[in-house]
């Protein structure tokens, strides 16, 4: 057992610190508030590689086992969950199936630009009557000569309406279920397909759309991975994405703590800083103690990853306590800095914001305890 983070650890640690505090930082505010896009940081990050952090080399990424890429998706989460989800969250969910899943010459065509933050690449899985039940998508689609017809709707998908690039999850033969479904590469601009930017309670420098496919012609060859994979391949992406909301969690947690000390030795109340009221002590006392907690077992579940070991209930844990986390810290962060903590003046505002929607995409925080007691106890508790 070692407790210590390597010398490469600690390098990429500290570099994506500084890139966090850096360049997202300064302009995070007025992203924020026009609710935009900060291609800018995608570049910047792309210039450093921390996009791909996990991607092979040969395709444009570092290479970088599990445990390395979380430090670096926590560091940058710290700042902002949001916008490291629209910049590394797409080759973590897309990059990752492309990587698993794709064929040589796709992995050639999307890998590097999409490491290179020159390609958006989105993933559409869930439905308006499909969200924690997968099995159920009801978006269709059938080959007609060279080309398969797409219909159907996707709802809350990140990055879906600047994608260049959506990856639909699709059913070829409902009569198959998870045996028919099937996932397909489609090119923004392609006639029948749509989107709509959806406004959420969080997200706000990022972009989470609805998309519509009508009779949406995709190329035959842009299937990736074989029809009767679509689900497994969507859920080797799925694995890499609840790690990476994991280590989010933690990141977000730990940006509130930061801030709560900052403000607690500075905000003066009955002629002494609030930091010297014992209650306001306890507070960041259980912060850290459940920060540093749950911290270990993101990095646990994520080494366990990189070494190819079973992973499933250590992650589903992670994913489950690491965002939980995140919605009380950051809600005892926002209380400790009073009404300015209800203000964007404060960074526990926009994390709070953040923590809530981390708990449900990669899966909700009641799928994840269920999955850890089917693994336990041997009964499926979810249908
Ligand atoms: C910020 C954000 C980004 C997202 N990005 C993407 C994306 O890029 N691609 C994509 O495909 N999807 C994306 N999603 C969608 C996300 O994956 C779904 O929201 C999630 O899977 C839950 O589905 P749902 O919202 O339909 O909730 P539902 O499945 O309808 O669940 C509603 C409630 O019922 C509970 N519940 C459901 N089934 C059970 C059960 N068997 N037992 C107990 N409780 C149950 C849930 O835990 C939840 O509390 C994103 C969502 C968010 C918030």
């Amino acid at each position: 057992m070692n407790f210590e983070l390597s010398e490469e650890q600690i390098m990429f640690r500290d570099m994506a610190r500084r890139f966090a505090k850096q360049e997202m930082l300064p302009t995070l505010k007025d992203y924020e508030r026009q609710r935009k896009v900060n291609y800018d940081v995608i570049k910047k990050m792309a210039s450093l590689g921390l996009i791909g952090a996990h991607i092979p080399q040969e395709y444009g990424g570092l290479g970088l086992d599990y445990t390395t890429s979380t430090i670096i998706w926590e560091q940058l989460s710290q700042v902002s969950w949001t916008q490291t989800l629209t910049s590394v969250g797409q080759c973590v969910l897309a990059g990752t199936i492309l990587t698993y899943a794709a064929s040589e010459e796709q992995k050639k065509r999307y890998l590097p630009p999409l490491c290179r933050g020159e390609m958006i690449i989105a993933m559409a899985a869930v439905e308006p009557n499909a969200g924690s039940d997968a099995t159920a998508i009801e978006a269709s689609a059938v080959l007609d000569g060279d080309e398969w017809v797409i219909n159907g709707n996707k709802n809350f998908i990140s990055h879906g309406s600047i994608a260049d690039v959506v990856l639909v999850l699709v059913q070829t033969d409902k009569a198959k279920g998870a045996k028919g479904m099937a996932v397909i590469a489609v090119d923004k601009g392609t006639p029948g397909f749509s989107s709509r930017e959806v406004e959420m309670l969080g997200g706000r420098a990022g972009d989470i759309a609805s998309l519509g496919f009508s009779d949406c012609r995709a190329p035959k060859e842009n299937l990736v991975g074989e029809v009767g994979r679509g689900l497994q391949n969507s859920l080797v992406g799925i694995d890499t994405a609840r790690l990476f909301i994991a280590a989010g969690g933690v990141g977000m947690a730990q940006g509130c703590l930061d801030a709560s000390i900052k403000y607690a030795k500075e905000r003066r109340q009955f002629g002494k800083p609030i930091a010297s009221f014992q209650l306001v002590q306890e507070t960041i006392a259980r912060m850290q103690a459940e920060i540093s907690a749950i911290r270990w077992q993101v990095y646990y579940a994520a080494e366990l990853k990189s070494q190819g070991k079973p992973h499933a209930k250590e992650l589903s844990a992670a994913k489950w306590l690491a965002t939980e986390l995140a919605v009380r810290v950051s809600n005892e962060a926002v209380r400790l800095h009073g009404a300015y903590g209800c203000t964007d003046d404060f960074p526990v505002e926009q994390h709070y914001r953040d923590s809530v929607l981390s708990t449900i995409l990669g899966g909700t925080t009641e799928m994840h305890k269920l999955l850890i007691g089917r693994e336990l106890l041997d009964i499926n508790a979810m249908v």
